[in-house]
């Protein structure tokens, strides 16, 4: 049945492209299985694909048998063509609707061929309509498995066999239990118990030479137990914690009590061959189970796989290319985005408001290294290692510092300046400090300029100050009563000079990661005048049913408020950490959704800005009253490969491995360079299919009828975005001139 014309295909294989070769490989016996169920399932795409003499009549027929559908849907039709859009019209989609947009734009895009970044540049063309008609036909085409499994539930959405019901708060509740935070007296002691552990270790490495330290040594002739009492006190250090800092997979096993199976040692000592650094404090060591406990199974993975790495890392690290096209900088040059950046490595932008100032001092590093990392870019050339003494800042950055606060000082449009690096809190307090009053001398030198423009002419004053660190999470020892100081005294100061937010940005990953230490630790930047938000990655592991959810709980207990919940970017290399779109949306739609808030909720959450003192009170009290489990004030979101953050999308079309590419549009939201208006739709081809993403939760043990609908989610659109969020008005009229620029 399968093979007409066979003979014709032979016939062919010379001057064949790489897609036509591919068109003649043979199904597999399991996609066989799969077409089989799909023909029998929808007897009108049967008859459709059989009747077909070729694949634009069965391009034809499908798109024919969709349109009636979806013309008595005008809505649905209106957001097909894009005449309807936004938020609203987003909402008022069924789920047969969803599936009737996604099978028109197939079909619209059928046969489009894509630059496939997961596979080093190769061509991804989709054709699905094509490859179910010469599966058909002649048993070829060479869809996989996981391409048919989406297919069927894609036609089984539109045909009305495949529904969606939404949890409810009390299973969400229920889901949210599975995730304890690191508070949780069972897991202080067990944290306890590690600590003994890792610091036992660690003094039998000292006693036989193996580990030194010229700054942490033990006087001589004192006894066992004194040594551990000595470094129980080292512990708040946190320079005791980087000088400490595992490098190698044997001494990481070994401070996990040799715990790790041999297939990830084998993973973890390709990547030392390759070069991949290794950079594990001791104090987020004790936070990862030795001992899995029953009431927290599988609890640590979101914390434990980011940071021991993947087998398709090691693969790939070495061609890893880079996502974020617009941190390419040479100065003099319009970047990605078109901003003209006055340093090659200090200074990134994408958007008018705000750019990213990485300092070279220590920020450049962190307290840990993310498996998941953009920076893997940069480890792979030999740059930013975590040789902490080469990061030391230079006679040159002082003048380099200087060009820097020129230009925020003279960008008519530029009023947030975001330190990060690497991590702002990587650098001293001494660079911290100077820092600081840089950018203090330099808002008061705006703001003066500005007294003799006219109304109209005047430039964008300073409002908004951020610091870029993941220390609160890795290293919360680093947060002291001095680094607090600089901070308040800098606030204080600052305010004077018309500046209104300070916000410490910050990256949990994981309830576990909630600790004494952290919610310490943040206390104390919150007296400092500070607020913190968290920028969160949504990994395979933390993408579990109420793992996210319960992370925003555990930040709202402490006073901290959620800001984005990120996809995972960059290609293969980031495979294993990728959770799907679809399952963002998921997550957006029938998780995070019960802690949406009204407008007058959101107002009080603005005012946290001004006060941000005992935020934790105040988050605590508004959970309460209003009965939510948590307040939901971020936005999931992908940090597109071009110009700025979206999950505004449409899934266009699937390769034959069955993952799914995304047609991106930008936030409309915010303001964008100008060059966006040139660069049109982003397109994300993602590296995982659905099928091989639920495979993953399996293997860790999640019930995958869990996620059932996450096969429906193919069209997202981007949350609104809190007032918290937004800038401050001025009292002034802002030029509309863009400086810097260059479209
Ligand atoms: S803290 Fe941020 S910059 Fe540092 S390794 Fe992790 S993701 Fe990368």
């Amino acid at each position: 049945m399968y093979a007409k014309n066979s003979n014709n295909l032979q016939g062919k294989v010379m001057n064949m492209t790489e897609n036509q070769r591919l068109d003649q490989i043979a199904i597999t016996v399991k996609s066989h299985k799969l077409l089989k169920k799909l023909l029998k399932e929808n007897p009108v795409l049967e008859d459709i694909m059989r009747n077909a003499r070729n694949e634009t009549e069965a391009l034809i027929g499908v798109r024919n048998w969709v349109l009636e559908y979806i013309k008595g849907r005008p809505v649905a039709y209106g957001f097909y063509r894009g005449d309807e859009k936004g938020r609203d019209s987003f909402e008022e989609l069924t789920w047969q609707d969803y599936a009737a947009i996604r099978l028109l734009d197939y079909i619209e895009n059928a046969g489009r061929e894509y630059e496939d970044l997961n596979i080093r540049g190769e061509t991804a063309v989709s054709n699905p309509i094509k490859a179910i008609w010469m599966a058909v036909n002649y048993g070829t085409g060479g869809a996989k498995p996981y391409f048919f499994e989406d297919m069927l539930y894609l036609f089984r959405q539109f045909s009305g066999t495949y529904s969606r019901s939404f949890p409810d708060k009390e299973m969400l509740g229920k889901w949210m239990e599975r995730f304890p935070d690191g508070l949780d007296p069972r897991i202080v002691k067990l944290r306890e118990e590690n600590r003994e552990r890792i610091i036992n270790i660690l003094i039998d490495k000292m006693d036989s030479g193996e580990i030194k330290s010229s700054q942490y040594c033990f006087p001589q002739k004192i006894s066992h137990e004194q040594k551990f009492l000595k470094m129980l006190d080292w512990w708040d250090d946190y320079k005791f914690h980087l000088n400490f800092a595992v490098r190698s997979p044997d001494l990481l096993n070994e401070l996990l009590g040799n715990s790790l199976d041999p297939d990830t040692m084998k993973i973890l000592y390709e990547a030392e061959k390759q070069g991949i650094p290794f950079f594990i404090n001791p104090y987020f060591l004790s936070l990862l189970h030795v001992r899995v406990p029953y009431f927290a199974i599988g609890a640590d993975l979101a914390m434990r796989y980011y940071v021991v790495y993947s087998q398709q890392l090691v693969d790939e690290f070495g061609s890893i290319v880079a996502w974020e096209k617009e941190d390419k900088v040479e100065p003099g040059k319009p970047n990605a985005a078109g901003w003209i950046l006055p340093t090659h490595h200090n200074v990134h932008r994408r958007y008018p408001e705000v750019a990213i100032l990485i300092p070279a001092t220590m920020g450049r590093a962190c307290g840990g290294l993310c498996a998941s990392c953009q920076r893997m870019y940069e480890f792979q050339r030999g740059n930013l290692n975590f040789n902490l003494d080469k990061l030391k800042p230079d006679e040159s950055w002082d003048d380099q510092l200087e060009r820097i606060m020129k230009y925020w000082e003279t960008d008519s449009q530029l009023r947030d300046i975001l330190i990060t690096g690497g991590d702002a809190l990587m650098s001293s307090d001494y660079s911290i400090e100077k820092l600081l009053g840089a950018i203090l001398d330099m808002s008061i030198r705006k703001k003066k300029r500005n007294e003799s423009l006219p109304e109209g002419s005047k430039l964008a004053e300073i409002l908004r100050v951020r610091l870029g660190t993941r220390i609160p999470a890795y290293l919360p020892q680093r947060v002291t009563p001095e680094l607090a100081k600089i901070l308040t005294d800098f606030r204080k100061k600052a305010i004077k000079t018309g500046i209104k937010q300070f916000i410490i940005q910050t990256h949990f990953e994981a309830p576990l990661e909630i600790t004494p230490e952290v919610r310490k630790a943040v206390k104390m930047l919150l007296e400092a005048g500070w607020i913190i938000t968290n920028q969160h990655v949504f990994t395979s592991a933390s993408s579990r049913r109420g793992h996210t959810a319960k992370l925003r709980r555990s930040l709202n207990e402490i006073g901290i408020l959620p800001y984005y919940t990120f996809s995972v970017k960059g290609y293969m290399e980031n495979y294993f950490n990728f959770a799907t779109n679809a399952r963002a949306v998921q997550e957006q739609i029938e998780e995070k959704v019960f802690g949406r808030i009204g407008r007058e909720l959101a107002q009080k959450v603005s005012r946290l800005c001004e006060e941000p003192w005992n935020s934790d009170v105040k988050l605590a009290e508004m959970i309460y009253k209003n009965s939510l489990p948590f307040i939901s004030t971020d936005r999931n979101v992908l940090n597109l490969p071009g110009v700025g953050k979206s999950l505004t999308y449409r899934v266009i079309g699937i390769t034959r491995y069955g993952r799914r590419i995304l047609e991106f549009d930008h936030d409309k939201t915010r303001n964008h360079s100008p060059i966006i208006h040139k660069m049109g739709k982003v397109i994300v081809i993602e590296s995982k299919s659905i099928s091989e993403y639920l495979r993953q939760l399996e293997d860790i043990g999640e019930d995958i009828s869990e996620y059932e609908s996450i096969w429906g989610y193919s069209i997202g659109e981007t949350e609104p975005r809190l007032p918290i969020y937004e800038y401050p008005e001025y009292d002034f009229k802002v030029t509309d001139k863009l400086t810097n620029l260059e479209v």
